[in-house]
């Protein structure tokens, strides 16, 4: 984590993969108390703010609520959001994100989706609620479904052309 003068830290990434890991990079800048209920940590005494910035879209604000594992076993988290009175969820990796700020005046959470983030596949723009899977070897980002189905018909990854396989549990390899 970086911290700059303007009491922002900077969340790693890297952290999306997993809630435990969100929580232990929070815990040491803000004084959270959370319960575990199995992989979901519920936050007791705080409100954090989180702001989804994403490009082309108004901002959307809401309260985390909890934020837990996925339950189809896949890398990620769901963030629980309460906006307004509704209850949204965010499925934030580290793929389909961009910049995540910690704000500790405002404790408040400021997750920027990728304004620059295209499909390697369809070039369309990809989402925070998107699943998206990445190329080991240059990181080329594209929608899930479309970046299999390329492997399947190719062999190779749309941008660096590497030469990739899926294993039977779908995970993207290396030839
Ligand atoms: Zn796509
Ligand atoms: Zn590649």
């Amino acid at each position: 984590m970086v911290r700059d003068k303007k009491n922002k830290v900077e969340i790693k990434k890297d952290a999306f993969a997993d809630p435990m890991k969100i929580i232990n990079e929070i815990t040491p800048h803000l004084n959270l108390e959370y319960t575990k209920v199995i992989q979901t940590y519920v936050i007791e005494n705080k409100d954090l703010e989180l702001v989804l910035k994403q490009e082309g879209a108004p901002d959307l604000r809401g309260k985390l609520v909890w934020l837990g594992k996925r339950k189809d076993g896949k890398e990620g988290t769901v963030l629980c959001i309460k906006v307004n009175s509704e209850i949204q969820k965010l499925n934030p990796t580290p793929e389909n994100i961009e910049k995540v700020f910690l704000d500790l005046k405002k404790e408040r959470i400021l997750l920027h989706t990728e304004s620059k983030a295209k499909c390697a596949v369809c070039e369309k723009k990809i989402e925070i609620y998107d699943e998206v899977k990445s190329c080991p070897i240059c990181g080329a980002r594209a929608h899930k479904d479309h970046f299999l189905e390329w492997i399947r018909m190719k062999a190779n990854c749309p941008v660096c052309k590497k030469a990739l396989n899926i294993s039977s549990a779908g995970k993207i390899l290396v030839v």
